[in-house]
């Protein structure tokens, strides 16, 4: 009997500016949202077609879901779980802890690896560092608000930035809580929105294309990323939904904007002999290395920490970086960080299986 007892279940009865920020927020989510809406599910992985794990969640929803459903938890409601969801992760939970117990490999289920959730949220640290990165865009906005200029001519790119730095990092924020197929194409169209425009900015701020003689050129460069942005998304959408082309696009977009921001670096260091000129090949030297984190695809830390969200984590201190470079993004933003690292180091763990709903821990 490996169904918990009924009596383990809960009862079933159990400003002007920000406006502007949510105005250009909601247009790109409502955009991005219908595109979105054309997806289609993502692939099986190896954990999804073992035969115990088949087994257990047919068993699991014979003994759950059919007439007399077994309810779940309201935060689990909340985010979405309902009862075959419950099986699934449940029986993703068990069958990895029975194949470790008996030095069996771990594997993926549905194309990701069997993370432990900690309050119905997927994969908790990915979130977390998500939060953070949003959390850098938008002290960063401020701190652009403040320090710059309204005149200043970058004023208003750098705004974008942040804008589009924000969008991404809800998204991802979103999709690590729950991974759907609407909320991971809408993760990943908002970090592709993201990294197009990062190599936008940077001929705009390198070759000085926001002065009034460059209006054409900036322009056409303007329609240039548009154009592209749009074939890449009726690419993914209207011809194939590829992984590996949507990470080598990324790829190429972010790389080529490096070289930019490396080579006005060597150009401004070697002209200025100044530590700050070299900031931004700095920057983009740690986001390089960071990146090879992502090259990395081994089973989560303690079920909770993988590459991926390692990933997340080392964007953290380069966005802090950057707006430190553009503006000066004050002090204790940055040590309010290493606060919440500090707390979670010594935060307890959550007892060993109290997340596992329908299927006993081995
Ligand atoms: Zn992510």
């Amino acid at each position: 009997m490996w169904l918990l007892p009924r009596t383990h279940f809960p009862s079933s009865s159990s400003s002007s500016s920000s406006g502007s920020l949510c105005r250009v927020l909601a247009i790109l989510s409502f955009l991005l949202f219908a595109v979105a809406l054309l997806a289609t599910p993502a692939a099986a992985s190896r954990g999804d077609r073992l035969p115990e794990f088949k087994d257990c969640v047919q068993g699991c929803k014979e003994g759950n879901c059919l007439s007399e459903k077994t309810p779940l938890p309201l935060h689990l409601r909340l985010l979405l779980w309902n009862c075959p969801s419950e099986c699934d992760y449940a029986c993703q939970r068990s069958v990895t802890a029975s194949r470790v117990g008996s030095g069996q490999s771990i594997e993926q289920f549905h194309g990701k690896w069997p993370f432990k959730r900690l309050w119905g949220v997927q994969e908790p640290f990915s979130v977390l560092f998500s939060i953070l990165n949003g959390h850098v865009h938008y002290a960063g906005l401020k701190s652009l608000k403040r320090e710059l200029p309204r005149s200043y001519p970058l004023y208003p790119y750098y705004r974008l930035f942040s804008i589009f730095g924000m969008f991404c990092w809800l998204w991802s924020t979103v999709f690590h809580t729950r991974d759907f197929v609407f909320t991971e194409r809408m993760d990943y169209f908002a970090a592709g929105a993201n990294v197009l425009y990062g190599l936008y900015l940077a001929p705009i701020r390198i070759f000085r294309l926001y002065r009034p003689t460059y209006a054409r050129i900036l322009r056409i460069w303007g329609m240039v990323c548009i154009a592209a942005y749009a074939v890449h998304l009726f690419f993914l959408l209207g011809v194939r939904w590829d992984y590996t082309y949507n990470m080598t696009a990324n790829v190429v977009v972010g790389s080529i904007t490096n070289i930019l921001w490396t080579y006005w670096s060597i150009r401004h260091y070697t002209r200025l002999k100044s530590f700050w000129a070299a900031w931004p090949g700095l920057i983009v030297m740690w986001l390089i290395m960071a990146m090879s984190l992502e090259l990395l695809d081994f089973p989560p830390v303690a079920g909770a920490l993988d590459a991926h969200s390692l990933w997340h984590a080392a964007t953290i201190l380069p966005g802090m970086w950057w707006y430190r470079y553009v503006a000066t993004l004050p002090l204790p933003t940055a040590l309010s960080y290493v606060l919440h690292f500090a707390l979670l180091s010594i935060l307890p763990s959550p007892c060993p299986g109290c997340h596992v709903h329908y299927v006993r821990p081995c």
